[in-house]
């Protein structure tokens, strides 16, 4: 995907992006929330890609204009500024509901507001899936399942969160949020599908996002000290950004209604983590140790089998291939805008 120096009227092919022509009879409605994020602004593209009308609905909390400039003057594209915490009024056939700041830092920044995103927000757009009959997927997280005590986590394990905690307000909100969608398919039909994401990195990460993967790469390139939060022990599971949104899409045109987990098995513990990407990048900072953080999860890894054996989904791209092209975004932004202080 391209992401730097979008012209005021930019020439979709010259971006690397073919839009096909659809029959109108094919040509879904779909709305994006959080369509101008980090994830929202990769799927938005490839559903441009496909020749559907797409709209995305924003607040701009932590997502950008500039990530979907490029497709604002394409007749099949709208952008609306609004907070899914307000009611909506919309025809669309699909809802690819997103809109909740995902980053510890972000999340924890305004507890109650992300309370208020995951509950009211998932309740208006479940509303609205129901009057007009679209299907709707919830991008869930790894984070339902807490600090897991099951190691790698299947779906059917009914996590570990502390209910009260500094990660509550987004753990305990997603989890609610997934009630809402089965209550909603069971009271009213409503199709659902909801998508457990594991920790998903690449290009037009927010550069200061706050996670892991975007302020290791920032330190490392800027030759600062790269941060780890407690003894580094703590594991985690990286994806690239394509192979989430392909495993979104199969999720929202496949059959298969339960959730669903998406992510890549490839572990590493965070320690490892810093020194694979201080490697990449060639850098000569240091590795400095933090106070650990309240709650932080020791593992994390996604059981897939799912995912295998009902989307036929798997991941494609190697996370050091995924590195690479995040490393290159990241060095481009820096060498735009100059330095850059990670959260
Ligand atoms: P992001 O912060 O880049 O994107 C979130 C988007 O939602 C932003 O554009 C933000 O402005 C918008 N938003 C937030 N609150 C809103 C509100 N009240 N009304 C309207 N828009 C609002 O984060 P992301 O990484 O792209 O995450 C997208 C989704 O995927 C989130 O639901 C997140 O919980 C989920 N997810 C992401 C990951 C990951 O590793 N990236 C992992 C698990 C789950
Ligand atoms: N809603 C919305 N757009 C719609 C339909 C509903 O934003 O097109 C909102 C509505 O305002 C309500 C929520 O979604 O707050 C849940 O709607 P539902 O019809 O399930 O509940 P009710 O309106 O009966 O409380
Ligand atoms: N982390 C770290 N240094 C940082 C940012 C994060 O050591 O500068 C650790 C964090 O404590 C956690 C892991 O990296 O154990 C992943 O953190 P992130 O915020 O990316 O996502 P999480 O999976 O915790 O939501």
């Amino acid at each position: 995907s391209n992401l730097a120096g979008v012209p005021s009227s930019p020439d979709h092919a010259a971006l690397g992006f073919v839009v096909a022509q659809v029959p109108e009879s094919e040509r879904l409605r779909v709305l994006v929330t959080g369509g101008a994020g980090f994830v929202g602004s990769h799927l938005v593209d490839r559903l441009m890609v496909q020749g559907h009308e797409v709209i995305v609905l924003d607040n701009f909390f932590t997502g950008r204009k500039k990530n979907v400039a490029h497709w604002e003057s394409h007749r099949n594209f709208q952008l609306i500024s609004h907070d899914v915490v307000e009611p909506l009024m919309l025809e669309v056939d699909q809802i690819y509901h997103l809109a909740c700041p995902a980053s510890p830092p972000h999340y924890q920044y305004n507890p109650v507001k992300t309370i208020k995103t995951s509950t009211m927000g998932t309740i208006n757009m479940l509303g609205l899936a129901k009057r007009v009959k679209a299907r709707m997927l919830l991008t869930s997280t790894s984070e339902v399942y807490g600090d897991p005590q099951v190691h790698p986590q299947p779906e059917t394990y009914w996590g570990n969160v502390n209910p009260i905690g500094p990660r509550a307000c987004y753990d305990e909100g997603k989890r609610v949020a997934e009630t809402m969608m089965y209550a909603y398919e069971k009271q009213s039909g409503v199709e659902v599908r909801v998508a457990r994401i594991f920790n998903t990195f690449g290009p037009r990460m927010h550069p200061n996002d706050g996670r892991v993967v975007s302020n290791f790469i920032i330190q490392a390139l800027q030759g600062k000290d790269i941060t780890i939060y407690g003894q580094g022990e703590q594991t985690r599971s990286f994806q690239f950004v394509d192979d989430l949104v392909d495993g979104l899409m199969k999720l929202m045109n496949g059959g298969y209604s339960q959730p669903v987990n998406i992510g890549n098995p490839q572990e590493f513990t965070v320690k490892k983590f810093a020194e694979h990407i201080r490697e990449l990048t060639k850098s000569t900072s240091k590795i400095k140790y933090l106070p650990a953080t309240e709650d932080d999860p020791t593992q994390r890894r996604p059981d897939i089998s799912v995912a295998k054996r009902e989307l036929n989904w798997e991941p494609k791209v190697d996370v050091k291939e995924g590195l690479v092209k995040t490393i290159e975004y990241f060095q481009s932004v820096l060498d735009e805008g100059g330095e850059i202080v990670p959260t």
